[in-house]
């Protein structure tokens, strides 16, 4: 997996598929600006997102033009591909594959024609009742592999009456995470579930309105933040200006990986910063997990800010012990065999005389399989460091994701079946602290009763019916 600047970590190890973001969405309606443009920038600011294959939809009134390919937003868009994409709305998507295999088919945003014209439509998350959901569907209205398509076919399927009447009556029969943009010729919506499990933002432009996945999405295109899109909140955006409608109580369970690890470091959720809350778990993991070293250092970059807060609390020396090449981007070179097994130092260098002689402390966000965790214990000891303490700032990750993130089957989860202690022998480190439940739900300042925390503690907020996620269920329960 490739991730954007500041989370780096996970993909250091071709065998260790870290969590994989499901997906970031951004919409624009503006008359009068580039809305391609300013789209294609809001998906770079959330290629951290979904590296998979990206997207932009945009309508000048009368039709809707998608353009959308396998690879990074960087790779899919051009200025000659982007010149072609005039209008005064269009939405955009950046895309991990959750649901449906990763082909030019399920890439997004989906287009369907309706009797009255077009719906695209972009999604953050993932659906737990989409077989349910595809029986609503006549046979043969979709080919399509993921929930996404199910979603949009559903909204398309009555074409005479209003797309936000049609959503207002279709939503609230779906089940799980999203977070969407979709849009008409003339009008752009967004819809949050009714338990806001993805993040979804809105944002104010001098001549229009953004809506996006997260707040840096806004920074970088210049618009102000307004506020987040509720859960179980439809908004309609045109040039009477934005309209609210409800379609769902609000059951708030906020992803709280978001803090740990998928959010950029620069976004806000609930009006505090990711940053500050990363450095304020790295604080409390110290409190929990001391331990007498020399020198505390990050996995770069993920588990940077939470490096900071435990070298703060601690007293000890913070410190990069760890070289990062910035220029790994996604490479479609299969490295030889040599290259491979020397894995992690494609992407990870220690600076050996740091960490010589030292008794280091390495700070890491998460951890899923171990495989990058134990490379790097090794690649340290290798490098002359004396001791090895690895400190995670979130709790054992022990129980899968089915709301957008893919981490990995129970059964592939280091602690769905390892005790701590067995995870710190198994990755060959001198000591092992995950910070608890309660520390990371405090630094975040949400009530726990506001948190989707199911990865840690198996609490699902969303029933997962084994019918509609069959085989993934089963293989979780191995
Ligand atoms: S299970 Fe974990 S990753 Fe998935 S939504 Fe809940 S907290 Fe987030």
């Amino acid at each position: 997996m490739l991730k954007g600047d500041g989370h780096l970590s996970h993909d250091l190890d071709p065998l260790d598929q870290g969590p994989k973001d499901a997906c970031g969405v951004f919409g624009v309606w503006a008359p009068g600006e580039d809305v391609s443009k300013l789209t294609y920038y809001g998906l770079y600011a959330l290629q951290h997102r979904g590296q998979e294959s990206a997207g932009i939809a945009v309508s000048e009134g009368t039709r809707i033009l998608v353009y959308k390919d396998m690879g990074l937003v960087a790779q899919v868009f051009d200025e000659s591909v982007l010149g072609t994409l005039r209008g005064h709305l269009a939405i955009g998507h950046c895309r991990y594959s959750t649901t449906g295999s990763s082909v030019w088919e399920n890439a997004q945003p989906t287009l369907n024609s309706t009797e009255v014209g077009g719906l695209a439509l972009a999604h953050n998350g993932n659906l737990i009742n989409t077989g349910e959901l595809a029986v609503r569907l006549a046979p043969g209205t979709t080919r399509a592999t993921t929930d996404t398509e199910v979603l949009t076919a559903l909204l398309a399927k009555d074409g005479s009456r209003p797309i936000e009447d049609a959503a207002a009556e279709v939503l609230p029969q779906v089940r799980g995470a999203y977070s969407l943009v979709f849009m008409n010729e003339t009008t752009l919506f967004a819809a949050r579930d009714p338990q806001g499990v993805r993040p979804l933002v809105l944002g104010r432009l001098e001549r229009g309105w953004v809506v996006a996945s997260e707040t840096a999405a806004l920074d970088i295109v210049g618009a102000v933040f307004t506020r987040e899109i509720e859960p179980g909140e439809l908004i309609t955006i045109d040039e009477r200006g934005v309209k609210s409608r409800r379609f769902a109580v609000a059951e708030p369970k906020g992803c709280l990986f978001e803090y740990v690890y998928l959010a950029r470091p620069d976004t806000s959720i609930a009006g505090r910063g990711v940053q500050a809350t990363r450095v304020e778990v790295g604080r409390q993991l110290a409190r929990e997990h001391p331990v007498d070293a020399d020198l505390v250092i990050p996995t770069p970059e993920s588990g940077t800010p939470a490096a900071i807060g435990y070298a703060e609390q601690s007293g000890i020396p913070y410190g990069q012990g760890l070289v990062k090449n910035s220029y790994v981007g996604r490479t479609f070179i299969q490295p030889s065999q040599t290259i491979r097994q020397l894995g992690i130092r494609l992407k990870l260098n220690p600076l050996r005389e740091i960490v010589q002689g030292k008794r280091l402390v390495v700070v890491d966000d998460s951890i899923v399989r171990g495989n990058t965790q134990r490379a790097i214990v090794k690649m340290l000891r290798e490098a002359g460091a004396t001791e090895v303490h690895v400190r995670i700032s979130s709790p054992p990750v022990s129980w899968p994701c089915f709301y957008g993130i893919d981490f990995a089957t129970r059964a592939e989860l280091i602690a769905g079946s390892l005790t701590v202690d067995e995870i710190c022998q198994s990755l060959g480190a001198d000591s092992l602290g995950y910070i608890s439940l309660d520390g990371l739900t405090r630094a975040t300042t949400i009530p726990a009763g506001r948190l989707c925390r199911a990865c840690f503690d198996g609490n699902y907020p969303i029933p997962i019916d084994q019918d509609q996620v069959g085989k993934y269920v089963l293989e979780a329960k191995v």
